[in-house]
């Protein structure tokens, strides 16, 4: 009784942090298995092989009047190309920000308009909040964006299909990425996690938003020092998928 209440307090938390991949929290279907069914549409990604040494840091929740510009600010130093899974809400609020992420060669991703975590599993809501998002971004960086993430990185099948019929390429992250930033764990952890396991085609998760994001922006800077020391790039999502993409023999794309 007591792990079960354990269990229901970690998965509210993390509800609200929005990071956990909670994505088989309440199922009995392993996660692996789940998610290979997912892969199957060529629509979900959680990572994206590729041969070279390249990987996509992702900002989830912005943008953010203090923290997205310090993010913005260290990517610039490196050359390095993100993507950011914007709320259209606050996208509304910050629009300088987001029109500074597109002119700085960023992707600018859908998180939905509200982040309201309930309204998530309901396909009538989550269209209207896929499609009042895409508005604002187009409005501010002149293309509809082509991503979607999910929040909290909760998927089923409604999800994933209301998204696919928006025509969104549904992106979780690499599960040995999981850097927990949202729950402050220290910067130099941050970077461990990050650093200790590095591979092609990893898309790493961080929140440019949602509260102190001092630790993800001291982090993030010693991260991109330490990739780019080790012969990495970064690069958007979009960018990963077209390189994965290239090289698949042509039957299997
Ligand atoms: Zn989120």
């Amino acid at each position: 009784m007591k792990k079960k209440l354990l269990l229901a307090g970690i998965i509210i938390f993390s509800m609200l942090a929005g990071g956990l991949p909670l994505a088989n929290a309440a199922s009995d279907t392993p996660s692996s298995v789940k998610r290979a069914k997912f892969e199957k549409t060529g629509h979900v990604f959680w990572d994206i092989p590729v041969n070279e040494k390249l990987v996509a840091l992702t900002f989830d929740d912005g943008p953010d009047p203090k923290y997205t510009a310090q993010i913005l600010d260290a990517l610039a130093k490196y050359n390095a190309k993100a993507t950011f899974f914007v709320i259209g809400e606050e996208a509304e609020r910050y629009p300088e920000l987001v029109k500074r992420q597109a002119r700085e060669g960023h992707e600018v991703a859908n998180h939905t308009y509200r982040h309201h975590f309930r309204d998530g599993h309901s396909p009538a809501v989550l269209k209207r909040e896929l499609d009042k998002s895409d508005k604002v971004i187009k409005d501010l960086t002149g293309y509809s964006p082509s991503l979607f993430r999910p929040i909290a990185g909760y998927y089923d099948k409604e999800i994933v299909d209301t998204a696919l019929a928006s025509g969104y390429n549904v992106i979780l992250w690499s599960w040995h990425q999981e850097t927990r930033d949202w729950s402050r764990p220290g910067a130099n952890k941050i970077v461990e996690n990050v650093i200790s396991d590095t591979r092609p085609g990893d898309v790493i998760i961080f929140h440019d938003a949602g509260g102190d994001r001092t630790q993800t922006v001291k982090a993030l800077e010693r991260i991109l020092e330490l990739l780019y020391k080790n012969g990495y790039k970064c690069t958007t999502v979009s960018d990963l998928l077209y390189r994965a993409n290239s090289f698949l023999p042509a039957t299997l794309r």
